[in-house]
């Protein structure tokens, strides 16, 4: 909708441009055609005028000849009379520089008189117009033919009944000077209109251009700013995670003497009856924080020591059964109840199976940690061809937008005994998989965190 919105008003105006055009050169070309056809009337009238007038001449100069012969008149005398009087001379007196191209009489055999410069002309016979005149006794006009501005009247006409045929042919240079007129008309508009239809056309090009050059400049400016926001992310966690293999290190080895000792003090060490009980609740209270100082290691060195995934095909529904068998256990101490809905005929995927698990374990953990006693965890697996979603929803604590902004930043944690590397942790096997997770969450309403993975890898099509 928008889209034709944007192109209405130019296609609007260039169609109104194209109509003006074409009513212009309309006009143009019918005024020149009027015109033309008053040319040539004009000319018919001037070639009529012209044709009666030499046939009366020639009646008249054929009548005195008759008369000179009746009186019995020397022949010498008529032929000097006819040479100066007769049909030839009449019709070489209208033989004028300019617009008339020839006057010639001719009867069916020959051509008994015409202007200079005619040597040669059809014979009546041998051309379809001047037989038809000619037979029809009337007078016609036509176009010469092969010529474009020469237009012919034709009259025949008799003398002691015999029929002659009078073609009488104006040159109407006019025409030529009409046309040239038309074409120097049309060429001046034509360009005028060509100029203004490019001068539209580039306008609204250019604005169309504008309007992509700024977009695509809007969208390279926010693919520059997430690089860059990645590669301080990167930066960040390289150092931290230097760091942390550092920490996890050193308190490896303490960590292992205190937990042979408390080992040793359980079995070796018999306390006073006053101070047994004391004496086991706190061995049982170090045995605990030993178990949570190595799960931070653990967690530590599996950030740090980042595995390079192996992909394998794998059935996404299975890996998620398991992850969910494994954390019932510890949902169900605090009574809550995970729910996988489990999707039929899943589409097997290429993952790394086992990295893909240690990222469900961090995000179903979070929501474990999240809900309060009697929530609930819905688990499912939504695919389609191209990628497959595994989205764990809870109805918890939710986060703030400030807590959702900082949720995959290294060792932050809301957590009291939160290392802040799960989902750190969880965005990297990811980003390895070149998918990517996305968290919708709201304060005290619950958090759906969605893990989207392309089911093949890149240039790898089904089958393969
Ligand atoms: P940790 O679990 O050690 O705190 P994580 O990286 O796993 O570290 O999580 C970072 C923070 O993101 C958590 O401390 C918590 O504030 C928030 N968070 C993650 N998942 C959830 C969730 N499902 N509901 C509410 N907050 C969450
Ligand atoms: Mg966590």
């Amino acid at each position: 909708m928008k889209k034709i919105k944007q192109y209405f008003i130019p296609a609007l105006i260039i169609i109104m441009a194209v109509a003006l055009a074409v009513t212009m050169f309309s006009t143009l070309i019918y005024q020149y055609k009027r015109s033309r056809e008053d040319l040539v009337e004009l000319s018919s009238q001037q070639a009529g005028i012209v044709l009666h007038t030499v046939i009366v001449g020639i009646q008249t100069t054929s009548g005195i000849r008759k008369r000179l012969h009746n009186e019995n008149i020397e022949t010498n005398t008529v032929i000097k009379v006819l040479k100066e009087y007769g049909t030839g001379a009449l019709i070489q007196k209208f033989e004028k520089p300019g617009s008339i191209y020839y006057i010639v009489c001719q009867d069916e055999k020959q051509i008994i008189a015409a202007t200079k410069g005619v040597k040669e002309l059809n014979s009546i016979w041998s051309d379809i117009f001047l037989s038809d005149a000619f037979s029809k006794e009337e007078m016609s006009h036509r176009i010469l033919p092969g010529k474009k501005y020469h237009f012919e009247t034709v009259c025949p006409f008799r003398i002691n009944g015999k029929k002659y045929l009078l073609r009488v042919c104006f040159k109407i240079e006019s025409i030529r000077t009409l046309e040239i007129h038309l074409i120097r008309r049309l060429t001046l508009q034509g360009s005028v209109f060509v100029f203004i239809i490019i001068i539209l056309v580039l306008y609204f090009i250019n604005i169309h251009s504008n309007r992509l050059l700024a977009r695509e400049h809007d969208k390279m400016m926010a693919e520059v700013e997430r690089i860059q926001q990645q590669l301080r992310q990167q930066e960040r966690t390289a150092a931290m995670s230097q760091l942390a293999v550092g920490i996890a290190h050193e308190i490896r080895n303490p960590l292992n003497a205190i937990q042979i000792l408390t080992q040793r003090m359980e079995r070796e060490i018999e306390p006073g009856e006053a101070y047994k009980q004391k004496f086991t609740q706190f061995t049982r209270i170090i045995r605990e924080e030993i178990k949570r100082l190595n799960e931070i290691i653990k967690q530590f060195n599996d950030f740090s020591l980042a595995k390079q995934p192996k992909f394998k095909e794998c059935n996404p529904v299975n890996i998620t059964k398991d992850i969910v068998l494994l954390e019932s256990g510890v949902a169900q101490q605090k009574n809550i109840r995970i729910k996988f809905i489990e999707n039929k005929n899943p589409v097997s995927i290429k993952a790394d199976s086992y990295l893909l698990k240690q990222a469900l374990v961090n995000v179903i953990k979070n929501a474990i940690e999240a809900t309060p006693g009697h929530g609930e965890i819905i688990i499912s697996v939504s695919q389609n061809n191209k990628q497959t979603d595994f989205i764990v929803e809870d109805n918890g604590a939710g986060m703030t937008e400030d807590e959702l902004e900082k949720a995959f930043d290294l060792y932050f944690s809301t957590k009291d005994h939160g290392t802040g590397l799960g989902l750190a942790i969880t965005r990297r096997i990811i980003d390895q998989h070149n998918g990517e997770i996305i968290i919708q969450s709201r304060e005290a309403k619950g958090t759906i965190v969605t893990i989207r993975i392309p089911n093949r890898r890149k240039n790898e099509s089904i089958g393969n």
